[in-house]
């Protein structure tokens, strides 16, 4: 395997320079490079097979990934599971270690449930497309230089290592190794979470709350469709298990409107009519039903109470779609290609919508920037905070807009906009102090 001889390699600074030293390469372009001793380990192409990845496989090619392209990519974990297994996010971007001020950090979550094992492939996918055609294509090499993109391929490693491949349903592997489900352990806005939080849940909580993600697309399989939220509702038939709420599939619930629905169809429709098959909403089995225009709200499919994309909304100015990828949870691995081919601009285009609405800062009289000052879209009932560098961003789809800025010690403000389809609108806004000098 080359991952395997790549992590080996890395091990130790003299088995690189012995590799580097090997057959005496001619000194011309492509072989100079190869004699360097930083890239000699990299004779071999850098490829990502159509193979499923178990947890040491998928470390391998993210380690090989982050050191062959150091400029596009960051290597983090954001803590362990149960099992004491790393939860690797890989950033992608031309600021691979800072965020660039102004300009909007977005992620993709996958393999939340263990056994839904296609996303988690798709992100090794499209981390490979992302580095290969970085300065070659152009819509990518705008995107990495304007978006820092983190990929967390899977929140349920434990999870997957008990899986079986060609199970296309069924739940083994689909909890963590405590038997938790980690889509309905977050804290949730209409119902009290009683499910005690458990370490992988704990990770993304802290990760979300340290930076500021604009959107985020939270990857699942075992039916095909984009849902969004609210996936809750005040009064809700709770579905507790996966074949109850497999049954529940089959009928439809009241819909759980949130302020940016429009907003939120638009996201999800992008990714179904950019999507291979998804947008014609096909029902995945007779018992199952389908969805118009392959999209659906998440409550109105079925209720359910910890949801990690309501979490996202609600609470962290984030706006996630759950994204189902596909019929079968676990497909055959001479499948992925197909599931590759079918998803591939939809998760590119996805991500760049993240250019779309307004953004800007919100600072004092003097210029400095006020962090946690409360951004909210007058009619659209969901506050948004500052960052540390008083920056905020709204999608939102062409119109005339009013933006609510409040702060502490400052008085508020209301601003009218125009978000207009071609890009965004930069708002900065000034608030004066109330304080008496
Ligand atoms: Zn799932």
């Amino acid at each position: 395997m080359i991952f395997e001889s790549i992590l080996i390699l890395t091990m130790t600074l003299t088995s690189i320079n012995s590799v580097a030293i090997g057959p005496e390469p001619t000194i011309d372009g492509e072989s100079a490079r190869h004699y360097d001793s930083r890239y000699s380990i990299f004779d071999k192409p850098y490829t990502v097979d159509f193979k499923y990845h178990n947890y040491d496989k998928m470390s391998r090619f993210l380690r090989a990934t982050s050191l062959r392209f150091q400029n596009l990519t960051a290597l983090y974990s954001i803590g362990k599971s149960v099992k004491g297994r790393d939860l690797w996010v890989m950033v992608v971007s031309s600021s691979p270690y800072e965020h660039m001020i102004g300009k909007p950090d977005v992620k993709y979550v996958a393999n939340i449930h263990g056994n839904e094992a296609v996303g988690r492939e798709l992100m090794l996918h499209l981390i490979h497309l992302l580095v290969t055609k970085y300065g070659s294509d152009a819509y990518i090499t705008w995107l990495l230089d304007n978006t820092r993109i983190h990929i967390l391929p899977s929140m349920n490693p434990d999870g997957f290592e008990v899986s079986k491949e060609g199970f296309c349903e069924g739940s083994q592997g689909r909890y963590n190794a405590r038997g938790f489900d980690l889509n309905r352990n977050f804290p949730d806005y209409f119902k009290q979470n009683n499910k005690k939080t458990q370490p992988e849940t704990e990770a993304v909580r802290e990760w979300v709350s340290k930076i500021q993600f604009v959107l985020s697309g939270s990857l699942h399989g075992g039916a095909l469709v984009a849902s969004y939220p609210f996936d809750n509702t005040p009064n809700s038939r709770l579905c507790r298990s996966a074949p109850l709420c497999a049954m529940f599939q089959s009928y439809s619930s009241a819909p759980s409107i949130s302020p940016d629905d429009d907003v939120f169809r638009h996201l999800s429709l992008t990714y179904s009519q950019n999507h291979g098959s998804m947008h014609r909403g096909e029902a995945c089995s007779p018992s199952q039903r389908g969805f118009k225009n392959g999209i659906t709200n998440g409550a109105e499919w079925y209720p359910l109470t910890g949801g990690m994309q309501d979490f996202n909304y609600v609470w962290n100015g984030c706006m996630e779609i759950t994204f189902e990828l596909s019929c079968c949870k676990y497909p055959p691995a001479e499948d992925l290609k197909h599931y590759w081919e079918e998803n591939r601009v939809s998760l590119i285009k996805f991500l760049a919508e993240a250019h779309r609405g307004v953004h800007g800062f919100v600072v004092d009289e003097n210029g400095n920037p006020i962090e946690r000052a409360s951004v909210k879209v007058k009619g659209r009932d969901v506050s948004f905070l500052t960052t540390k560098y008083g920056e905020f961003w709204r999608i939102l789809m062409p119109g005339i807009y009013k933006l609510e800025v409040y702060a502490n010690g400052y008085a508020p403000r209301d601003i009218e906009f125009m978000v207009i389809e071609q890009h965004p609108t930069l708002l900065n806004v000034t608030l004066h102090s109330t304080k008496v000098l």
